[in-house]
């Protein structure tokens, strides 16, 4: 008996092997897969703007003697714009690395959160000038025990997005509130909104709804930082669509530390 439960034993080990292999070989094709659909699209996303300079410079050296002066001004525009935009890439590229390697540990303190969105909104300005901004919030928000310089980053790439994606001339809210042992934040603005199918999946390294998009000066990376970022100060960050109109909204919570005091408190 004890032999033949000892061979049974070796045959299950062995069953369990092998599909511990099977899985294994599966993973790592489909981490293949990923990488290559990875590298392939950052190289894109590398390429298009330096094709864009390497062009343009490449005209200006050769023909700008013989050019209209509003000409010579266009095509610096594009090798500012495009390098801008290949900077940007990299740096959303360096935040990503950092939150996976977990190197990108918050640095978390008691902020007023108020304090931080006037901050994001005066760096978010230069984008945001052809937009209208309000501001719902009251004055006497808890403090929150938040990373500034993430979470600034997080509002930043939310005002960056609905600069982008919101008309001219609309609106781009910010609201607070409290709710329960939260805080809640919403950016919400007056553009086309996302499609509900890909609520959750805006939040994906590289995904973008609409293929236009990409024309957009966006990598795909900017909500997946966001994410990152909040879920490492505890929080939660999720996309939804405004009910009273058009418009992408999207909701920031984070936990009330406990015994934090109001901004009020304070002052
Ligand atoms: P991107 O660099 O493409 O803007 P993000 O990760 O910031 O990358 O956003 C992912 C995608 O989600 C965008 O390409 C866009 O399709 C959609 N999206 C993000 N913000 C908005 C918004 N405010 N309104 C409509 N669509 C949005």
């Amino acid at each position: 008996l004890f032999d033949a439960l000892a061979d049974q034993a070796a045959l299950a080990i062995e069953r369990v092997q092998l599909v511990a292999d099977v899985d294994r070989a599966r993973l790592a094709a489909e981490a293949d897969r990923l990488r290559s659909a990875l590298l392939t699209s950052i190289s894109h996303d590398l390429k298009t703007p330096l094709a864009a300079i390497m062009g343009s410079a490449g005209t200006l050296r050769d023909y700008s003697g013989a050019m209209p002066e509003e000409d010579r001004t266009d095509l610096l525009s594009t090798v500012v714009d495009e390098s801008e935009r290949l900077n940007r890439f990299i740096a959303n590229l360096l935040d990503m690395t950092r939150i996976e390697s977990g190197a990108t540990e918050p640095n978390a303190s008691l902020h007023d959160v108020g304090d931080v969105v006037g901050t994001a909104l005066r760096r978010a300005a230069k984008m945001l000038a052809r937009h209208k901004t309000a501001i719902d919030a009251p004055g006497d928000l808890p403090m929150l025990k938040l990373d500034p310089v993430l979470f600034e980053q997080v509002l930043f790439n939310l005002l960056d997005n609905a600069a982008k994606y919101a008309p001219p001339g609309s609106t781009v809210r910010i609201r607070a509130w409290v709710d329960d042992n939260s805080v809640a934040l919403q950016v919400m603005d007056e553009g086309p909104g996302i499609p509900s199918g890909d609520l959750e999946r805006v939040f994906d390294s590289f995904y973008r709804v609409r293929k236009g998009d990409h024309v957009r000066a966006g990598t795909g990376l900017g909500l997946s930082i966001c994410r990152g970022f909040i879920e490492a100060m505890g929080g939660t960050i999720a996309a939804g669509n405004r009910t009273d109109r058009s418009g992408a909204v999207f909701t920031i919570t984070m936990p009330i530390p406990v015994g934090a005091p109001n901004v009020e408190d304070l002052t």
